[in-house]
Order: structure tokens, then C-alpha cells, then sequence
């Protein structure tokens, strides 16, 4: 029932359609075989001797039904087929869709800790799993147990003995596949993680080829992706190798039923208990009777991989949105009050209390992993902490919608994401409704205008995914009129210009400047030199804020601060 329940992605109701057409279409089939009973029976009268003349009326009759029939099975198997299929691909694309909202609404910090190949597998693969099950297999397998049942129920009313014989082997051949079915949750579970494990690897050598090919590492990391495939191979043959038999064992057993009956029947018929005629009948029913089934077997190994799949789907949907239904304020202080968090189980801020002033820049120092990050993205609401609380002008963040909440805050970070598109329109991401004049000025602004207008077609160029054509400090320009054009009144800035040329750095300083006039900024500072001018400065140690305030009053107070700003000046003086 669970199986059911994820390959339907919780949506059991679905089904009923594609099973009730099933049922129907293997009901239809039944037909032709009544009709074979029926010729049967008025040539065995002709022929058996008693001069019984040939009933060519009736066969002619019959031959009618047939091809009503035939017309009938038609609609019926058209009717199955659009059920099964338009149902599932209708499923998969609403669920698709739904799933991408829903992804929308999790907390970015979730985000960013799935693998996104975890992720988009999701949404591509699992679902095309779901669908096959839906549209190939569940139907079929549901409405394939109802014909047995049906014919058992008649052929016993014929003659019990011989529906018995027929039959015998069917509970048998169910509680080996129940009993299977435990074989295949052990084995699917090391089948998907080596899939998983295949797929991710594949990933890092695509991604990772540029760092690989410069420290030569080609060889060393391809032997990571052929194990992972090896692995996935060793997985598939072992699930294959060790589940065949057990369908194997039910099809064969079912079909053993037939040698069974034909022992049965010739016993009886030789004792004289059947007649020729009843014998045949359950001759031409018994060779039928199970073929959907065994086919619809055929796939049984298949199914716990479409529950996993659907699985996998729902529990993702089941988790929980960001809450919150309040409308952000236009602007304010940012408020930390005893705030703590955790990742999984490492705390990694401790007991933060910090008002961010409203219009001021806030700069946050420390040394790596001293928890800068985590700090600013709390601040944006990528998590929630778990003690304390967050507020954006008095109102607590987690009260925020946090579409609203985004409106106010625009981020640029070291790493820029520029989409598959038009210059033009990797700028207007900052503000949808944005005209050409405006996303011009903001270009402008952020010293990105004379650089787009070198290029091919102007605003028009289409930049590789990820913004690959672009030097990295073109991209950060760009991420920068992007934030320019969206006029949020809160900034966020990982202090990006450390790893760029002089000129590049100079540029994108300028544009920075210009970004944050008049705005509630924090920054994370990698160069101090970079922050003299700072409002407020925030020292943080081991998640610990160690001491706060402007430059001058930190250099006085020599501590955590007055070190890191020593050691940078040293390091300033290198020179290769
Ligand atoms: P900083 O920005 O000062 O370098 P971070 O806020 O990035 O520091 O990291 C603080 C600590 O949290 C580090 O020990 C880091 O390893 C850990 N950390 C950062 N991000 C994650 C994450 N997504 N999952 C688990 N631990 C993390």
C-alpha cells in the first residue's frame, strides 16, 4: 500500500481511472474466449457423430459478435491507454511544477545543502520513474489480478475440481513475490545510493575538469568515476541476479497450474466425471487466463525502484515551507537577540546579540570560519537560528513572507550566477519590470556600460550559463547593476574583490560605492583596508562576537582586530 502511495506521489486516487479501464479492457478480452467455447461446442456437436447438421447460422451469429467485439476492445484498450497515459504525464507535469514551487519556498539554507544533482535527478528522473509506473505498470498490474479472479469464480460454478487445479498455485506464486518484496527494499536502497554516488561523480569530473587537467589529475579522478560506475554496475546486476528468480519462481508456478490442470482433467475425464467438452473449455481458459499477469511480473522488480523514486519525491515535498505572513518592513535596524545556531549538530554562532543600524555600513572580521557567513545569511532569513531571534525594524523575521522579506534584501556574493541569456536580461533579474533606459543607467552606474558595449551585440549578447564568457570581474559588475536596478534597501556583501586585477578591482570598488550610497549594508571583509571607513565593525571569534566598533577604537583597543590588521599590513609588503 505504501509502494502505491509514492509511486502515486500520495495521490492513490489517480489510479482509479487508469485501473478501472484496465480491468475493462482484460474483462473485453474474456470475450473471445467465450466465443472459442461456443464454436467449439456447436462443431463438436456436428462432428462427434450424432449427425447433428452444422449450425451455420449461429457461427455466422457469432462471427457478428466478434466483430462487435473487436470494435468494442478497440475503444476499450483507447479509453485504457488515454487514462493511463494522459493521467500520468498530466501528474508528472503538475507534479513537477508543484515540486519547483515548493522548492521555492525552502529555506535556502536547505537548498544549499542538497546536492543539486540530488536535486534535479528528483525532478527529471524520479518523476519519469513515477510516470512509468503510473502509465506502464501499476494499472496494468491491478487490472491483471482481476481477471484470474473473475475466471476462478466462473470456472468454479463449472466444475470445482479443475478451477481448484488450475488455481493451486496462485497463492503460492503471491506470497513468494510478498516474500521477495523485502529482498528488493534491502537491494534497491544500495541500487539508488550507488546511482546517486554514479551520478554525482560524473558531476565533479564535468565540473571540476579545468582544476583537474592544471594539477594533472585527470587520471587520479577518473579512476573515482569508474569505481562509482563499477559500483552502479555491481549494484544493478546483484538487484537483477538476486530478484529474477523469485519472479521467475511465481511465473513458472503459475503457469505450472495448467500442467496441473491438464493431469486433473485427464484423471477425471478417464473416470469418466468430465465431459470432453468442459475439458476443453478449461484448456482454452487455462492456456489465457494468465497471461496479463505473468506480463505485468515481468516489470515486479522494477516497482520498488518507482517507490523509491515516488518516495524520494514525497519526502522532499513534505518538507516543511518558510513560514510567515507578514508584510516586510520598508526598511529599519537589524536586531539580533541571543541568537544561536547549529548546522546539523555543530553550533557554530553562540548567543549573538548586534543591532545593525539603519543606513550604515557594518562590516564583519575574523578569521576563516569564525562564522561571517553563517552570520549574514541568518540575517537574510537563509535559515532560521534556533535560539533567539532576528527582527528587520521590530518585526521578527520568521513573521516576515519571505518573498517580501527577499524584495528588501539584494546580495552579491564572490561567486555569480549569471543565466543563459541576453545581457540585458541577466540585469533585469534585479527588477522584473524594469525598461531598457533603466537597466542602461543602472549598467552605467556599476561600470559595466563601456565593457557590454565592446561586446558582439551589445546588450543583446548572450552570456554561457554560469556567465562563462565574462571575466570574473565583469560578472561581479554585472551582479552588481543587478542589485543597482533592484534599489533594495538592505545589502549584502561577501567583499569580492580580493581575488581580481588592480583595474578590474578599481572598477568594481567604484560600482560598489555606488551600490551602497544612503542602504543598510553589512559586508564581510576579507581586506581590512577595505573597511577603515566602516560604521561599525564586528570582530567575530569561533562564532563569538570578541569586540565591535570603529577602526580607530578597535586599533586602541589592540586586541583580535588590532592582530589581523598587523598581519595584513605585513603581508601587503610581500612582493614576489
Ligand atoms: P566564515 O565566513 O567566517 O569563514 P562560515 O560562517 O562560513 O565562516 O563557517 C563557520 C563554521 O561553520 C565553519 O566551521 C564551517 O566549517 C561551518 N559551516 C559553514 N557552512 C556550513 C554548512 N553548510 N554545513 C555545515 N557546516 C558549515
Amino acid at each position: 500500500m505504501n509502494a502505491i502511495k509514492n509511486i502515486t506521489i500520495g495521490h492513490t486516487e489517480r489510479l482509479n481511472k487508469p485501473v478501472g479501464y484496465t480491468m475493462l479492457a482484460n474483462l473485453v478480452n474474456i470475450v473471445p474466449f467465450c466465443l472459442s467455447i461456443e464454436v467449439v461446442r456447436i462443431l463438436f456437436q456436428t462432428f462427434n457423430g450424432s449427425g447433428t447438421p452444422l449450425d451455420t447460422e449461429r457461427l455466422w451469429c457469432l462471427f457478428g459478435i466478434l466483430i462487435l467485439y473487436m470494435i468494442v476492445m478497440a475503444l476499450a484498450e483507447r479509453a485504457s491507454y488515454r487514462a493511463n497515459f494522459r493521467g500520468a504525464y498530466e501528474m508528472s507535469a503538475s507534479g513537477r511544477v508543484a515540486l519547483g514551487e515548493h522548492l521555492r519556498k525552502l529555506s535556502l539554507g536547505f537548498l544549499s545543502r542538497r546536492d543539486p544533482g540530488d536535486l534535479s535527478s528528483m525532478l527529471i528522473t524520479d518523476f519519469t520513474m513515477a510516470e512509468t509506473g503510473i502509465s506502464h505498470h501499476l494499472p496494468q498490474l491491478m487490472g491483471a489480478l482481476v481477471m484470474p479472479l473473475l475466471a476462478f469464480l466462473s470456472l468454479l460454478w463449472m466444475d470445482w475440481r479443475m478451477a481448484v487445479a488450475m488455481f493451486a498455485a496462485l497463492p503460492l506464486a503471491m506470497l513468494i513475490l510478498w516474500a521477495s518484496t523485502g529482498v528488493q527494499h534491502k537491494l534497491s536502497g544500495g541500487q539508488i545510493a550507488a546511482k546517486i554516488e554514479a551520478g554525482n561523480r560524473l558531476e565533479e569530473y564535468l565540473q571540476g575538469i579545468r582544476v583537474m587537467k592544471a594539477y594533472n589529475l585527470l587520471g587520479d579522478r577518473f579512476v573515482r568515476l569508474r569505481d562509482a560506475f563499477a559500483g552502479l554496475r555491481r549494484a544493478c546486476i546483484r538487484q537483477e541476479a538476486l530478484l529474477g528468480p523469485f519472479v521467475l519462481l511465481s511465473i513458472t508456478l503459475l503457469r505450472a497450474g495448467l500442467t496441473l490442470m491438464v493431469l486433473c482433467g485427464t484423471y477425471l475425464l478417464l473416470g469418466g466425471e468430465l465431459s470432453l467438452m468442459t475439458f476443453v473449455l478449461f484448456l482454452i481458459v487455462g492456456s489465457r487466463v494468465f497471461d496479463p499477469l505473468t506480463s505485468a511480473l515481468t516489470n515486479f522488480t522494477e516497482f520498488r525502484y518507482f517507490s523509491m523514486a515516488g518516495g524520494r519525491i514525497l519526502s522532499l515535498m513534505n518538507e516543511p515551507e518558510m513560514t510567515g505572513k507578514r508584510q516586510a518592513p520598508a526598511d529599519g535596524d537589524i536586531t539580533l537577540e541571543n541568537v544561536s545556531f547549529a548546522y546539523q549538530d555543530k553550533t557554530v554562532v553562540h548567543n549573538i546579540s548586534l543591532t545593525l543600524r539603519k543606513n550604515s555600513l557594518t562590516a564583519l572580521v575574523g578569521p576563516s570560519g569564525s562564522g561571517k557567513s553563517t552570520l549574514m545569511k541568518l540575517c537574510a532569513r537563509f535559515y532560521d537560528p534556533q535560539q533567539g531571534r532576528i527582527c528587520l525594524d521590530g518585526i521578527p523575521m520568521n513573521e516576515i513572507e519571505p518573498e517580501s522579506l527577499m524584495q528588501r534584501v539584494s546580495m552579491v556574493f564572490q561567486d555569480v550566477y549569471l543565466f543563459q541569456d541576453t545581457i540585458r536580461n541577466n540585469i533585469r533579474f534585479g527588477r522584473n519590470d524594469a525598461t531598457d533606459a533603466e537597466i542602461e543607467e543602472a549598467a552605467r552606474r556599476a561600470c559595466c556600460h563601456d565593457f557590454i558595449m565592446r561586446l558582439p551585440h551589445g546588450y543583446d549578447t548572450i552570456v554561457g550559463e554560469g556567465g562563462c564568457t565574462l571575466s570574473g570581474g565583469e560578472k561581479q559588475r554585472l551582479s552588481i547593476a543587478r542589485a543597482i536596478l533592484k534599489e533594495a534597501p538592505i545589502i549584502l556583501l561577501d567583499e569580492a574583490t580580493a581575488s581580481l586585477d588592480p583595474e578590474n578591482e578599481v572598477e568594481v570598488q567604484k560600482a560598489i560605492d555606488t551600490l551602497i550610497q544612503g542602504r543598510t549594508v553589512i559586508v564581510i571583509a576579507h581586506r581590512l583596508k577595505t573597511i577603515m571607513n566602516a560604521d561599525h565593525i564586528v570582530v567575530l571569534n569561533e562564532g563569538c562576537i570578541t569586540e565591535q566598533g570603529t577602526h580607530k577604537e578597535l586599533m586602541e583597543h589592540d586586541g583580535l582586530y588590532a592582530r589581523l590588521w598587523q598581519i595584513q599590513e605585513e603581508t601587503a609588503g610581500w612582493k614576489l
